[in-house]
């Protein structure tokens, strides 16, 4: 039996009436493995639009694992991610999309990391590497009949052979397309992590001006970056501008996310976006995200004039021993120096932390406890550090890690058991948002964003009560996972595998 799921497929182009008809799937938000928040897929939608661009009807759909919804109707490709953890749930799918839809390709961390796998599955081809650079090239490819030669960045079998077309080209930020109206006016997308008072209804818009990042830091994975590579390349200013009046003018939006990985990682870029900006008297706020270590006080103003209003900042932990071990390359005295500057400047942030890095101890999330209360962000979020198959940490690990990583700690690399780092955590929380000092500087934020965007203030109260009702107040700090290879029964949990080959 098949499932209606009430969602949702997005059009991304429209086409001609006799025009090829392509989707891009991803699982809906009830099974992602990752708490991505509902921000745009860039990859999906700007591949699409690209192949909008070559005369495709192009939609976008988040599908159950049993539903058809998506693939009852006539098409003749279909794009599937498939990230880390997902691989049971995309199985059947792949299955049933075998010899019904000509053209069936997968990207992802995961379709990266196991093409073979993904093959034997039901899909035809692998993408790897940036599928902006190579979906289009692919479709074009498949729909002259395969000649001459595959384009890079492929995986396929040739008989039983698995082939390689050879790397493929790093997506140029100046050459893509705008994210389409379209999307955005769906109103799918919105920035829960930031519940920001405006004075307006927040609709939210996307933008990924630069890709990559030049850090390396041991725990950074694609499943939580907009960028699948590191290799750093930004647009240029004017451009970003363009797509930010774009989105303001063609889709209502009234405050911008630049998803950049590392928005001030070139100052002088950055600096001359906020000139441009400010030369333009833009009204439209927006946010970034960055790190603290690459924000000085000229920056900052230069950023607070341009109208950025709030940015994330990953501070991981507020011990250095622990930051030097994750090879994050930050000090505390540096994020405090910062975050206290741009608390004065007005900006409202939002800051990420991590529990149970390699060597951690309670000691160490103590320090961090009492970090994040100094530092005192809108939104304070504290995360598992989990090796993903693609991070450093994992290396000289062994199993998929797949993981609802909210609920529990999976492939737990510190010396600390599961349950203490999850009790830590529920401290954390239980501790920073129901401190005086949280509600003294916060508690009008809140108030104001909810007066302005009710609807989504009741669906955020809604996720929240679910999250800290699991988070502070249940014993069970276990959760719903699926991991890729699940252990047959009487094996070790994957997190027990992972130490056990430590
Ligand atoms: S700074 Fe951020 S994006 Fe860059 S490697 Fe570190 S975690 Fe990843």
């Amino acid at each position: 039996m098949t499932r209606r799921h009430p969602h949702q497929r997005l059009r991304i182009a429209e086409g001609g009436p006799d025009a090829p008809h392509a989707l891009f799937a991803r699982a809906r938000e009830a099974d992602r493995f990752h708490p991505r928040d509902r921000t745009l897929p860039f990859s999906a939608v700007l591949s699409g639009a690209m192949l909008g661009q070559a005369g495709y009807r192009v939609a976008l759909d988040e599908i159950a694992s049993d539903s058809t919804v998506s693939l009852n109707d006539r098409l003749d490709a279909v794009f599937v991610e498939i990230a880390f953890g997902q691989m049971p749930f995309y199985r059947p799918v792949l299955e049933r999309l075998r010899g019904r839809v000509d053209l069936v390709a997968a990207y992802g961390p995961y379709a990266e990391a196991h093409p073979e796998a993904v093959l034997d599955a039901g899909a035809v081809a692998v993408i790897d590497g940036d599928p902006e650079s190579v979906v289009s090239p692919l479709a074009a490819w498949w729909r002259s009949g395969r000649r001459p030669a595959p384009p890079p960045g492929l995986w396929w079998r040739d008989g039983r052979t698995l082939r390689h077309s050879g790397a493929a080209p790093s997506a140029k930020t100046d050459e893509l397309p705008f994210v389409p109206a379209s999307v955005l006016r769906s109103e799918r997308y919105h920035k829960y992590s930031f519940p920001l008072a405006l004075g307006r209804p927040l609709h939210w818009g996307f933008i990924l001006a630069t890709r990559g990042c030049f850090y390396s830091c041991r725990f950074c994975s694609s499943m939580a970056r907009q960028s699948y590579r590191l290799t750093y390349r930004r647009c240029a200013p004017e451009r970003l501008v363009a797509e930010m009046d774009y989105q303001v003018r063609e889709a209502g939006r009234t405050v911008l996310s630049v998803e950049d990985e590392i928005f001030t990682g070139d100052r002088k870029w950055a600096m001359e976006i906020c000139r441009l900006l400010a030369a333009k008297n833009r009204r439209t706020p927006w946010i970034i995200q960055t790190r603290l270590d690459h924000m000085d006080e000229e920056l900052a103003d230069a950023l607070r004039t341009a109208g950025c209003v709030g940015m994330t900042c990953g501070v991981e932990s507020g011990s250095d021993d622990v930051l030097e071990r994750l090879n994050k390359k930050s000090k505390v005295a540096e994020i405090r120096r910062s975050a206290a500057m741009l608390d004065r400047l007005g900006f409202r942030n939002r800051y990420t932390f991590m529990i149970g890095a390699p060597g951690e101890t309670p000691d160490d999330v103590r320090r961090t406890e009492r970090l994040a209360r100094e530092l005192n962000p809108l939104i304070a979020q504290m995360s598992f550090c989990t090796p993903y198959p693609d991070t450093a940490l994992a290396e000289g690990l062994a199993g998929e890690t797949a993981m609802r990583h909210t609920d529990r700690p999976w492939g737990n690399v510190s010396e600390m058991p599961d349950e203490i780092i999850a009790r830590l955590r529920r401290r954390f929380y239980r501790r920073y948002y129901l401190s005086a000092r949280y509600l003294d500087a916060h508690l009008a934020d809140w108030l104001g964003y909810a007066w302005h965007n009710p609807g989504r203030a009741a669906i955020l109260t809604w996720k929240a009560l679910a999250f800290f009702g699991r988070v502070l107040f249940s014993g069970d700090a276990t959760g719903r996972c699926v991991p890729d290879n699940p252990p047959a029964s009487g094996r070790a949990a994957p997190s027990q595998r992972v130490r056990e080959v430590t």
